[in-house]
């Protein structure tokens, strides 16, 4: 098993286009400055939609200049189509994701595109970060969102997520990731799903997993993705954001929990749990309404507890 895991926290994208309250442009760069100092080295900081759509992420561009003056951070953005890659691109970001729903239905209602139409966005944003000059393209992956199953369509075809899979690597993106947009997946699934997609488009192509705790498999989730090779994974810190689909549940897996499970089984992964759970009350503070998830910042942490050696 992998000796290092990368934690890429998108609270600050996921989190907060969930909920309805808007963060105010100062508290987001408090949050980002304060995890970036407790050793998160990447961070999606926001999302370039139309702010019509989601006004949470209006101060993106903004958000993305201040955290590219952060030392040691990758800055991620969401991007839901080519205009948007343009601004993320404009912006300096150094990754940027674009969701590509497996259920065609969901992207249909999503973003009023059919499989064929992404395939053809992606192809363009790849021509497009090809066309940069070295210094300027970011790297440019592929989220396969509702991988594991979908609120409109229920169950998805395991070998239709793989072929569009492929598809997407031959449209010139530099990776995909898996996405338990809903929080349907369970740990048997992630197996099988992992090393189906590794098979077809190469082991070193498929290296995140984007997870939620709406049913409490999140961790469990982990390990499966973690035995299979995954070295990175998604999280929000204080599980925020909720699910549209699930009154009452859980947003992203917790990042505090994460952390500690990955260093007390000494997996290293360059964060500082004691500075990390401090961040909560940055968070906490400006959002007061939320609800903050997590076990590890509830029970503190184990007597004698150490993190991985680096
Ligand atoms: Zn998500």
């Amino acid at each position: 098993m992998t000796k290092s895991v990368t934690i890429s926290e998108v609270g600050p994208r996921d989190g907060l286009q969930s909920i309805d309250a808007v963060m105010p442009t100062e508290a987001k760069k408090a949050w980002i400055k304060a995890e970036a100092e407790a050793g998160v080295s990447e961070i999606e900081v926001g999302s370039f939609v139309p702010p019509s759509l989601l006004p949470q992420m209006a101060d993106t561009a903004e958000i993305v200049a201040y955290a590219k003056t952060l030392p040691n951070l990758d800055v991620v953005t969401l991007i839901p189509n080519l205009k948007g890659a343009e601004r993320a691109i404009a912006a300096g970001v150094d990754k940027m994701s674009i969701p590509f729903s497996m259920s065609e239905t969901h992207s249909i209602k999503n973003v009023r595109k059919d499989h064929p139409a992404m395939l053809a966005e992606i192809k363009a944003i790849a021509d497009l970060v090809a066309a940069q000059s070295e210094g300027q393209r970011p790297h440019f992956e592929v989220g396969l969102s509702t991988a594991f199953g979908c609120t409109i369509e229920g169950s998805v075809s395991e070998d239709q997520v793989a072929h569009l899979a492929e598809a997407a690597m031959e449209a010139g993106v530099a990776e995909v990731g898996l996405s338990d947009t809903t929080g349907y997946a369970n740990p048997a699934q992630v197996t099988r799903m992992v090393r189906q997609i590794k098979g077809v488009i190469g082991s070193d192509k498929l290296n995140t997993l984007h997870l939620h705790n709406t049913r409490g498999l999140g961790l469990a989730n982990v390990m499966a993705g973690l035995e299979e090779g995954i070295t990175t994974f998604d999280a929000s810190l204080g599980g925020l954001g909720g699910c549209p689909f699930a009154p009452g549940a859980s947003g992203n897996i917790v990042t505090e929990d994460l952390v500690f499970m990955l260093e007390a089984m000494g997996i290293d992964t360059g964060i500082n749990l004691d500075k990390l759970l401090k961040v909560r009350e940055i968070v906490a503070a400006s959002l007061p309404e939320e609800p903050l998830y997590g076990f590890t910042p509830d029970a503190g942490l184990p007597l004698g507890f150490e993190r991985a050696a680096a």
